[in-house]
């Protein structure tokens, strides 16, 4: 292994960090191109989870701090709404290459604070640099139709604007990716970004805002990117009921974002949701099982079970469930686990030992429901917040399999047709993710069609999890009906105005309505 904190110190330090603690106006949690230096000094400590040891400390914001910050984005968004969106672009396509330039250090800060091991860090910022060069793109095509109209000499469109300043609330487990899936398609809609991360992955931001600023530097910008570090139920709340954010972008739980939604609602201000998952796969008879095995492994035990597409149930026909179970059985022990920065290993630990507790909660409710337990189910000797991969033998009538437990738990189900199968993968509140493995077209179709996955995401041959940027992400149902990324998510961050121009000399109404004054 190389020396990775050799590394990550360099990095902190390349972009004026401290790699340690207690150093009170080291690292600030608050920024808007400027670092804030709150009155109060509030600690907050990121652990790594793979050992429970601090990593570094972040002096987080306080009121008068957040203050600066929504009025200086608000200020900021009164010129940047101006600059032509392909100009805009351009400032998006420098931060894809500053963020090309720190990918490798950055990737394994994410690794070393959130815990998923170094190939998905890396992934995570090749997401962020993904997002950014498709930015750049819809910036010059941010259009909306003309539309015929009923009246001679009439012209009619809709064209799109900006909105002002978006907050996005994000959570642990992406704690990049999902801000530049925010933050790219903002900046070039012409919108101003105010970001509160999640308080488990408070140093990935705050190099995130390094580069940033590094960026805005050279162009003279300020108030585009601005960051808010501290607590949900201070700054997080704050945010929700402020009238002057008329977008919040929230990922994470669903007891969160039912709380967000009804918050930004009675406001009339927008939200976007992505919540939690509890996504399935349904496994044909004639599906290829060498696929599915793979596929499987990935979807279940990779990021430990920590991903919102992250599979939680599978669903087997009942003549290969047998022989399918048995290779899974096999394969979970040779899993390694171990320090995500380590070569070889492909679980990391869990973000904290709330987390494990959770975990360790779900396989109580598992035994007391009448689940069978597989394999795993442990905790392993070691420091660090690491459980055991577990698949569980799984009956429908299993209330805890109908919840999302954000740990590596396989929920294993059989079916007879795949009707019932659909019918029992529809049958929760969540609406993330699905897929099917099958070789017939019919059955593909099927799930497919309305008939089918009523999820935001399905998926033919692959797992559930491991999306691309180009298509909109997001779930249906308790899920909170979001679409962020690629498509035309980009409409969440515009306001849509309709037009109608009269070229003519006359007044005529619509419908054919008279109106005359004699
Ligand atoms: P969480 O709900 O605990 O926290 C999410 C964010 O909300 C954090 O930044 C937190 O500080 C903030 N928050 C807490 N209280 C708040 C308040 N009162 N007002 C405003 N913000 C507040 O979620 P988590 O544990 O960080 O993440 C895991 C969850 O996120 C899982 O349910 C997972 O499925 C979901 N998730 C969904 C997606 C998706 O795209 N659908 C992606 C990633 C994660």
């Amino acid at each position: 292994m190389t020396d990775v904190l050799g590394e990550i110190k360099k990095f902190f330090s390349d972009l004026g960090l401290q790699l340690e603690l207690g150093i009170k106006d080291s690292n600030l949690g608050a920024c808007t191109g400027e670092w804030i230096v709150p009155d109060e000094k509030k600690e907050l400590v990121s652990i790594n989870p793979a050992d429970g040891e601090p990593i570094a400390s972040i002096i987080q914001a306080d009121e008068a701090a957040y203050e600066k910050v929504i009025s200086t984005a608000a200020e900021a968004f009164t010129s940047w709404r101006i600059v032509p969106a392909p100009v805009r672009g351009e400032v998006v396509r420098d931060l894809g290459n500053e963020l090309r330039v720190f990918k490798d250090p950055l990737g394994r800060l994410v690794s070393l604070e959130m815990g998923k091991i170094l190939s998905e860090g890396l992934g995570e910022v090749q997401e962020m640099i993904d997002m950014c060069d498709f930015a750049v793109g819809l910036s010059r095509q941010l259009y909306g139709p003309n539309m015929p109209s009923e009246r001679p000499r009439h012209r009619m469109y809709e064209q799109w604007h900006p909105l002002g300043v978006v907050g996005v609330i994000s959570a642990f487990n992406f704690p990049v990716a999902v801000w530049a899936w925010n933050a790219a398609l903002a900046a070039v809609c012409g919108d101003t970004v105010v970001w509160k991360p999640s308080s488990d992955a408070p140093l990935t931001a705050v190099a995130v805002q390094h580069i940033c600023n590094r960026v805005m530097k050279r162009h003279d910008l300020h108030g585009i990117f601005n960051l808010l570090i501290g607590p949900g139920r201070s700054v997080g709340e704050r945010l929700i009921n402020d009238e002057r954010v008329p977008l919040v972008s929230f990922t994470g739980s669903t007891k969160m974002g039912r709380h967000v939604a009804e918050t930004t609602a009675r406001r009339f201000g927008r939200s976007i949701l992505e919540l939690g998952g509890n996504n399935a796969i349904i496994v044909a008879d004639d599906a290829d099982l060498d696929l599915v095995l793979r596929a499987v492994l990935f979807a279940a035990v990779g990021t430990a079970g920590q991903r919102c597409t992250s599979l939680r149930r599978l669903f087997l026909q009942k003549a290969i469930a047998p022989q399918l179970i048995e290779r899974l059985v096999k394969a979970y022990p040779s899993i390694t686990i171990g320090d995500p920065l380590e070569d070889g290993v492909l679980m990391g630990p869990l973000v904290n030992e709330r987390a494990v507790a959770d975990h360790l909660a779900a396989l109580d409710a598992i035994r007391e429901q009448g689940g069978e337990i597989l394999c795993g189910g442990g905790r392993p000797d070691r420091e660090g917040f690491f459980v055991e991969p577990t698949i569980v033998k799984a009956h429908p009538d299993m209330e805890i399999a109908r919840e999302e437990t954000f740990a590596p738990i396989l929920y294993v189900f059989e079916y007879e047709t795949f009707d019932e199968a659909v019918a029992m993968h529809n049958s929760v509140d969540q609406g993330l993710s699905s897929a099917v493995f099958t070789e017939s077209m019919r059955t593909a179709e099927q799930f497919l069609s309305h008939e089918g996955s009523d999820c935001g995401i399905a998926n033919v041959n692959i797992g559930t999890s491991g999306a691309e940027i180009g298509g909109a992400f997001g779930g249906e149902k308790h899920t909170g009906g979001g679409r962020e990324a690629g498509s035309d998510s980009w409409k969440g961050y515009m306001r849509r105005q309709t037009c109608t121009i009269n070229w003519g000399g006359e007044l005529p109404l619509a419908q054919g309505v008279k109106f005359e004054v004699e």
